[in-house]
């Protein structure tokens, strides 16, 4: 049933899945919103790095991902572009009741690094995240959920569970959640945060889009993906390393 992709092994792309969208080079072809493209020429990426060329359309194409790149290669891009479309083409149904997407990430560091990194874009767009973490007092993540209008949630999985426990379930709603980021995956298993990760996607609709992105391959993480996505399609630059 799958099917090995090695159009683009000669870039050190490895592609495997079924009916894989094709990569695509530049940002104009990858039909962008003007907004998005003023930000990304503000400031100065010039084209799509490679794990950027191959997720962007596939997450677009509203697939399950598994993308592995090293540290560096721009992955937070590569998630980050598909969630502000995601939340632009359901918004319009009112932010109120919770947020429309969701990313975990093992740590607050790299929690309020996605956040920084993320923000031009979801200041060009009027859209509002909330970031969420432990070791800090949770009354004020819940004042900030409370509040409402976030359309996307940064999060830690401990800092999510604690959120979504707090007065009896009715502080934070994750009913609206249709796009669901594990980023750092292969640090968040040896972190030992596996239960948290599952306990909350079970808590997401069941029909959500599930990208899964990492330094490295561990065959520990292969294993939940294939618990927690549907059919994905498995991005590896620079080949597989566990
Ligand atoms: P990773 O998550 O793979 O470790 P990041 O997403 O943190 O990598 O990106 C690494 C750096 O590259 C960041 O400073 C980011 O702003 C920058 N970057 C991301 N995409 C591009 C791009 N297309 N062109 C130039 N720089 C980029
Ligand atoms: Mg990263």
């Amino acid at each position: 049933e799958e099917l090995l992709d090695l159009r683009h092994e000669l870039d050190g792309i490895k592609v495997r899945g079924l009916d894989v969208p094709k990569p695509v080079v530049t940002w104009p072809q990858m039909s962008l919103s003007m907004s998005t493209l003023n930000v990304l020429r503000n400031l100065g990426y010039d084209k799509p790095t490679p794990i950027q060329s191959q997720a962007i359309p596939t997450i677009e194409a509203g697939r399950d991902v598994i993308s592995v790149a090293k540290t560096g290669s721009g992955k937070t891009l590569a998630f980050g572009i598909p969630v502000l479309r995601h939340i632009l083409d359901q918004r319009e149904l009112g932010s109120a009741d919770g947020p429309i997407a969701l990313i975990m990430a093992p740590t607050r560091e790299l929690a309020v690094q996605i956040q920084r990194e993320l923000k031009p874009f979801l200041k060009a767009h009027q859209l509002k995240a909330a970031c969420c973490y432990g070791g800090v007092p949770i009354k004020d993540n819940i004042a900030d959920v409370k509040r409402g209008g976030n359309h996307l949630m940064v999060a830690t999985p401990g800092r999510l569970i604690d959120l979504m426990a707090s007065n009896s379930g009715r502080v934070l709603n994750l009913k609206r959640v249709t796009y669901v980021v594990l980023d750092e995956a292969d640090r968040m298993f040896d972190m030992g945060f596996e239960p948290q990760v599952m306990k909350v996607l079970q808590s997401v609709r069941p029909d959500r889009q599930t990208v899964l992105f990492s330094a490295t391959f561990p065959q520990k993480m292969e294993s939940l993906a294939k618990k927690a996505l549907v059919k994905p399609i498995e991005i590896l630059v620079g080949g597989r390393s566990t």
